[in-house]
């Protein structure tokens, strides 16, 4: 547990939250200030900053209860679609430096942007990516 970290206090029940899910590895949660009505955040029990920091099982946890979560909500609240969302550091728009997965239901098109902008990439662009994610296998890849 890290002492300053708000989202671990919610996980060890030391500061109030709107649980709507948990299980041994993760909680799920009432976002304070929804975007959507039911907007949930998904988080490791275990503190990790973001999904540089996670451990592989510990984020297929979170994904697992990201799943129940969007069926729940689904179920009780009837939206037409749904969104997931993970910042990972501030220039990506993290604001709390706990991991969190974000289910946001849809019920409006308008009530969330989901702009991804203007696309400019060339196949060359797309293939010098490839060559460089190939050269260098120094992360997770698998293969
Ligand atoms: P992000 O910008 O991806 O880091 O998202 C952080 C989210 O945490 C925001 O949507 C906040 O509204 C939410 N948040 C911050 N503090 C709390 C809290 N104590 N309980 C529930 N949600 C929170
Ligand atoms: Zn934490």
């Amino acid at each position: 547990m890290n002492d300053d970290c708000v989202f671990c206090a919610i996980a060890a029940g030391e500061s109030p939250s709107r649980t709507i899910y948990e299980d041994d590895r993760t909680v799920a949660f009432l976002d304070i200030s929804p975007v959507t009505r039911g907007h949930t955040l998904v988080i490791p029990r275990r503190h990790a900053d973001d999904i540089w920091d996670v451990e592989e099982d510990e984020a297929a946890a979170v994904m697992r209860t990201a799943t129940r979560v969007a069926e729940l909500l689904r179920d009780a609240l009837q939206p037409e679609g749904c969104n997931l969302f993970q910042a990972t550091r501030a220039i990506a728009g993290q604001t709390v430096f706990h991991l969190h997965l974000h289910v946001l239901p849809r019920y409006d098109v308008s009530e969330l942007q989901v702009a991804l902008g203007e696309r400019s990439a060339s196949a060359a662009d797309l293939d010098a990516v490839v060559e460089e994610l190939n050269a260098n296998h120094s992360g997770r890849a698998g293969t």
